[in-house]
């Protein structure tokens, strides 16, 4: 099945083939929200995206890779679901997939993992893929579903790009999250400009504004997220994009660091922590 076939809303399938066919998807990424066969069909037309061999956009519906996805045979792609009745997630199966990882892919460019119903994982089974998700071979993929992320644990989540496939995603242009993607943008800027100034002017405009600042943290988040697929190898989409310019000045590490913090500063925000007090730790974070 290809993007455009694909009966969810327009602009989240316009980000998911945009960053598969940029090479900016990062190396694991959540679906969340939707109905489940949306998820589903979501998810296997991302893996056959990053398996297909043919030319154009991806995928291509027509090469030998596609082809074997079509029929779900393809040698590279591995869905694992979890046992829905059990409401359970057996560790062990986290543990073979672990080490199916370290073996290449036998066909594709890609070796990739679909684990649907990943809010079903106890926070045991969630440790055992973390050691994984934080440093996988480089040709390895995941795609994790969920209805909603709330169970995973933050580091887990920290690691992925999230797309949310429910109604939230299909009203991505309202004036709040216009504003938020450029309060966003600027305080990315402001990561990479000399001294805290830049930064501490994007937060005292935040300063009255709460839902604002609720909604500029998943942009930042994202923004971020992309910054450190591509310092991971993922193509740079347009060099003149903050990510492709945070990916090559700032350490994967700190990246990492500023993603934990920043959905740290969320969580706490859904708790309604104080709000000065989670603004002002996004300031210090982002120094
Ligand atoms: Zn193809």
């Amino acid at each position: 099945m290809r993007f455009d076939e694909l009966k969810l809303n327009e602009a989240v399938v316009k980000r998911l083939s945009a960053a598969v066919n940029g090479g900016r998807l990062s190396h694991a990424v959540i679906l969340e929200g939707g109905s489940a066969e949306d998820r589903y069909s979501a998810a296997m037309t991302l893996a056959n995206a990053l398996v297909c061999s043919g030319e154009g956009v991806k995928p291509c519906g027509k090469c030998g890779d596609c082809i074997k996805c079509g029929a779900e045979s393809h040698p590279d792609v591995f869905v694992v679901k979890g046992d829905n009745e059990q409401k359970s997630y057996p560790v062990d199966l986290i543990r073979t997939v672990r080490n199916d990882a370290y073996i290449m892919p036998n066909e594709a460019e890609h070796k990739v993992y679909v684990l649907m119903n990943a809010d079903l994982m106890s926070e045991y089974a969630q440790n055992a893929l973390l050691k994984i998700l934080e440093e996988p071979p480089e040709y390895v993929r995941f795609i994790l579903t969920c209805g909603s992320k709330a169970p995973l644990l933050s580091t887990v989540i920290s690691r992925a790009t999230v797309f949310l496939l429910g109604a939230e995603e299909a009203s991505g242009d309202d004036e709040l999250t216009v504003k938020a993607k450029d309060i966003a943008d600027r305080l990315a800027e402001g990561i990479l400009a000399p001294g805290e100034l830049a930064v501490m002017q994007v937060i005292s405009e935040l300063e009255k504004d709460k839902a604002l600042f609720s909604a500029c943290l998943p942009e930042l988040r994202r923004i971020l997220c992309d910054a450190l697929a591509i310092k991971k190898g993922g193509r740079p989409y347009n060099e003149t994009l903050i990510e492709s310019r945070l990916g090559s000045h700032v350490s994967a590490e700190k990246l990492i660091k500023m993603l934990n913090d920043i959905q740290d500063i969320s969580d706490s925000m859904k708790r309604n922590a104080n709000y000065n007090l989670q603004l002002t730790r996004l300031g210090m974070k982002l120094r």
